[in-house]
C-alpha cells in the first residue's frame, strides 16, 4: 500500500493534494438551513403537469445540445438585453469551471475575489493551476475600493469574480466600486448574480455599458436546485470562444424540459422568493434585538452572524437536528460566523428558539 500512496502523490499536482473536497454535509432528517435552498416544493396541481410534462421525453436520445427554446425562456426570464447572448452550464459552477478552463495553461494569469467570497472561484482556479489573489474585504464586508484597484495594478488580472449579493456575508458591493472595478480590469469581470432573486438589484441591463462584463446567474437559490441550471449572459463574442470549452451534452433532458415547465409558472417561485424575502427582514429583526449575535443586512436568502462561540452554538443546533453553515473554521473576518438560509416560518421559529437557548446568559 505505501506502493500506492507514492503513485498517488507522484500522479497529483501538490495544490490538488493540498485541497479540501467541497464538503457537503449529511442533512438526513435534519431542519436543513445550510447550504441556501428554496424551502418549498410545488402546489400539487403544478406537480401533476410537470409529470406529464415528461413523459414528452426521450431518455434514449441525447439532449439538444443548444437548446434554443430554452434559453429564450431564461432570456426573457432574467430580462438579458437583446444584443447578448446566454451561454448554459450545469450549475453556475459548471460556468465558473468553464471560465477558468479558459485561462488553464496561460502560466502568467491571475485569477481575482475579494475574500470572503464563494469557495468554488479559489478551488477551481488552484485545482487549474491557476494563480488566485483574494483580496480582504473591510470588517462589514463592504469592498475596499483603495486596495482593489491597488491589487488590480499589481496583478492585472485576467479574470476577477464578484458575488452580487456576496456569500457568505449576503451584501451588495457598493455599484460604484464595482463599475470602477470593471473599468480598471485588464480582462474579464464575472458579476455572479446568484442570489438575484432576493436582491432587486442587477447589473444585467448595464452590460451593453461595458464590454469586459458577463453576468452569471442560475437557478438554484430561486427553487430549482435540483436541476443544476445556471447561465452566464454577456456579448456574442466572448460567449462564443467560451462555448468551445462547454461539454456538448451538459444540460440533461430532464432538466431542459423541467426548466422550461417550472419558468412557464414564474408566478409561483415569484411568491415564495417574496415569502422567503419577508421572512428574511422578520429573522433579521429578531436577531438584531439579541444582544449577543452581531447580524449583517443581506440581499440574499441566508443571513451571516457573529456569537461569541460559533462551534459551541453550531454544535448545539446540530444536537437538535438543525443544520446550518459554520464558517468559523475560515478564520479571517469569519472568526466565529455562522450563515442560516432562510426557511418556511416554522423551520425559522425552530432555529431561532434553537439559537436563544443555545447562547450563553
Ligand atoms: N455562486 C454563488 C455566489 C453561490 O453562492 C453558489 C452556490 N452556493 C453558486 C454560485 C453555485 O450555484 P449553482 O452551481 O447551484 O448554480
Amino acid at each position: 500500500m505505501t506502493n500506492l500512496n507514492d503513485k498517488i502523490t507522484a500522479f497529483f499536482r501538490p495544490e490538488i493534494l493540498a485541497l479540501n473536497a467541497y464538503h457537503v454535509p449529511s442533512a438526513e432528517g435534519f431542519v436543513k438551513l445550510d447550504a441556501m435552498e428554496n424551502p418549498y416544493h410545488w402546489p400539487p396541481e403544478m406537480v401533476e403537469a410537470w409529470l406529464s410534462k415528461l413523459r414528452e421525453i426521450q431518455p434514449n436520445r441525447y439532449p439538444d445540445p443548444q437548446p434554443e427554446s430554452l434559453k429564450n425562456t431564461l432570456r426573457r426570464h432574467a430580462k438579458v438585453p437583446e444584443t447578448m447572448e446566454i451561454l448554459l452550464g450545469n450549475g453556475s459552477d459548471e460556468i465558473i469551471q468553464i471560465l477558468l478552463m479558459a485561462l488553464a495553461g496561460k502560466p502568467e494569469a491571475t485569477v481575482m475575489a475579494p475574500q470572503p467570497t464563494f469557495v468554488m472561484y479559489q478551488q477551481l482556479a488552484i485545482s487549474l493551476g491557476l494563480n488566485f489573489v483574494g483580496v480582504p474585504l473591510q470588517s462589514d464586508f463592504s469592498l475596499d475600493a483603495g486596495k482593489v484597484l491597488a491589487a488590480i495594478k499589481q496583478y492585472q488580472p485576467q479574470l476577477i469574480f464578484l458575488a452580487y449579493p456576496n456569500n457568505p456575508s449576503g451584501n451588495l458591493f457598493d455599484e460604484t466600486v464595482i463599475a470602477e472595478i470593471i473599468k480598471k480590469t485588464p480582462g474579464l469581470v464575472i458579476l455572479d448574480e446568484a442570489y438575484a432573486p432576493f436582491a432587486q438589484a442587477t447589473f444585467m441591463d448595464r452590460l451593453n455599458q461595458f464590454d469586459n462584463l458577463l453576468v452569471m446567474r442560475t437557478l438554484s437559490k430561486l427553487g430549482l436546485a435540483g436541476l443544476r441550471l445556471g447561465f452566464l449572459a454577456g456579448h456574442p463574442a466572448w460567449l462564443e470562444q467560451l462555448d468551445k470549452l462547454r461539454l456538448p451534452y451538459n444540460i440533461n433532458v430532464l432538466t431542459q424540459i423541467t426548466a422550461e415547465f417550472a419558468l412557464a409558472n414564474a408566478n409561483v417561485f415569484e411568491q415564495q422568493t417574496a415569502q422567503i424575502r419577508s421572512d428574511r427582514t422578520k429573522l433579521f429583526q429578531q436577531l438584531q434585538k439579541l444582544p449577543q449575535v452581531e447580524a449583517f443586512p443581506s440581499a440574499a436568502n441566508f443571513i451571516l452572524f457573529r456569537v461569541p462561540d460559533a462551534d459551541a452554538v453550531f454544535h448545539k443546533l446540530k444536537q437538535q437536528k438543525i443544520l446550518i453553515k459554520n464558517l468559523h473554521p475560515a478564520g479571517g473576518l469569519l472568526t466565529n460566523c455562522l450563515r442560516v438560509t432562510i426557511g418556511t416560518p416554522e423551520e425559522n421559529a425552530v432555529f431561532f428558539a434553537a439559537l436563544q437557548s443555545a447562547l450563553p446568559l
